[in-house]
């Protein structure tokens, strides 16, 4: 099953995308997690990247295509793969359905993550994690049971993503309404988008996003 999960930053996808793929086995690809990373490492691509990361704008898209078609002619995605926060705008997007075509696979569904601003912005912005674990805690939603110590693994060293803040917040919503809003309306067209409701706790959502798959694998 070859999925995209499209949505806002701050909507979920990322979350969602680690546990779909995990309940299908199958391969979550976040263009934003594997720039991370780059970064880190300071290679060619982290240095580029940098910059434009840390002021909330995309990437070029001959970065983020070039990483893609790595992962997707890669032997781990074998089985399928969940795409988040690739693509980006419709160019992204066009470049996607010519790679598929040549590897003869194809998009199955793709997922809209609906939320509203209001809540994003303290998604975003509220968002820190575990640096041992990796456990995702929010300032406004959800805070460790214990101040300062992970639920998860007791570790007491926390850190944010250096996009997640005030500043840059409101330039990667603007960005993502100027050029990846239209892919809403890309995915319609090609009869391949469904709804979901972010709003909700990611358990809730995760038992949607889980049903609806297994339907559909039913079907096919
Ligand atoms: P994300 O983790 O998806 O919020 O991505 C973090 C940052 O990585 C974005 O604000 C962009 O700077 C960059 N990025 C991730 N995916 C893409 C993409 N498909 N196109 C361009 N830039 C991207």
């Amino acid at each position: 099953m070859n999925i995209i999960f499209l949505g806002a930053p701050g909507s979920g996808k990322g979350t969602q995308a680690a546990m779909l793929a995990k309940k299908l086995e199958i391969m979550p690809i976040s263009t934003g997690e594997i720039l991370r990373k780059e970064v880190v490492l300071q290679s060619d691509v982290g240095k580029s990247a940098q910059s434009y990361m840390n002021s909330g704008k995309l990437v070029p898209d001959e970065v983020v295509i070039s990483i893609i078609k790595k992962q997707l002619t890669g032997s781990d995605c074998h089985n399928g793969f969940i795409l988040d926060g690739f693509p980006r705008n419709v160019d992204q997007a066009k470049e996607l359905d010519k790679m598929l075509s040549l590897i003869g696979k194809r998009i199955d569904t793709v997922f809209y993550f609906e939320v509203s601003e209001e809540i994003l912005v303290k998604r975003i912005a509220g968002r820190f994690f575990c640096k041992s674990c990796g456990a995702v805690y929010n300032n406004y939603f959800k805070l460790p049971k214990v101040k300062n110590i992970c639920d998860e693994c007791q570790s007491d060293n926390f850190e944010s993503r250096a996009d997640d803040n005030e500043v840059t917040v409101s330039n990667r919503l603007k960005i993502y309404r100027e050029v990846t809003v239209p892919l809403i309306e890309y995915y319609k067209k090609n009869n391949l988008l469904l709804s979901v409701d972010a709003i909700k706790s990611a358990a809730l959502v995760f038992e949607e996003l889980a049903e609806v798959v297994c339907k559909s694998y039913k079907h096919n």
